[in-house]
């Protein structure tokens, strides 16, 4: 594992040394993906206060065997990665943020295609209209339904919404076609394969 070493101001103002990760395999490396699934992935205890620090930074992250290869871009750099102002050298897939990266590795990992998955989420995000910045992250697949969480509908509240496991193959069946018009070319044209990209922020960002 390739490492970088950081310093980090706590809100005790104690620094603490950390080593983060710039590149994991999940075949070499498989704690990895647990501790990105149970978000202790790049947290840190302070050892003075006891505070949980939870950062980000950017990784690149493979698996040879499942074909994994998404490079995290850290939240702080969304703008200036979409601008062109940071450019790093990621591989297949882009994410921006932990919530993506959970969201794509839960994706990735119940078999699913992650480009049929961001159609789907665009369809909500559409339905809810531009006015809402709503975010929406697949969580499992139910009794033949892709299950989802829905951030954003209403203040402290999660929805949960379900989806078909037909609609998903309907759109899977109807992907090469479309993929060449809008707005399904800017969500699927790679490294950064997103709904994301079409609803950024709500109004008042
Ligand atoms: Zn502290």
């Amino acid at each position: 594992m390739k490492k970088r070493k950081e310093k980090i101001t706590c809100f005790c103002e104690n620094v603490i040394e950390a080593e983060f990760p710039e590149k994991v395999d999940l075949v070499v490396d498989p704690h990895v993906e647990e501790e990105i699934l149970n978000g202790t992935f790049m947290a840190v205890k302070c050892p003075h206060c006891g505070k949980i620090l939870k950062l980000e930074y950017p990784v690149r992250i493979i698996d040879r065997n499942r074909g994994i290869d998404i490079f995290l871009i850290p939240e702080y750099e969304r703008a200036p990665y979409l601008t062109g102002k940071v450019v790093y050298n990621v591989g297949k897939r882009v994410v921006i943020g932990f919530p993506e990266l959970l969201d794509k590795i839960t994706v990735l990992r119940n078999g699913l295609d992650d480009r049929v998955v961001e159609i789907i989420k665009y369809h909500f995000m559409q339905k809810a209209g531009p006015e809402l910045d709503i975010k929406i992250y697949f969580q499992n697949i139910e009794n033949d339904k892709l299950v989802f969480h829905i951030h954003g509908l209403k203040e402290d509240e999660i929805g949960i919404t379900h989806v078909s496991l037909s609609f998903y193959r309907r759109i899977s069946e109807t992907l090469e076609k479309d993929v060449d018009s809008e707005p399904y070319r800017e969500i699927l044209t790679p490294p950064y394969i997103s709904a994301n990209k079409i609803y950024i922020g709500g109004p008042t960002n």
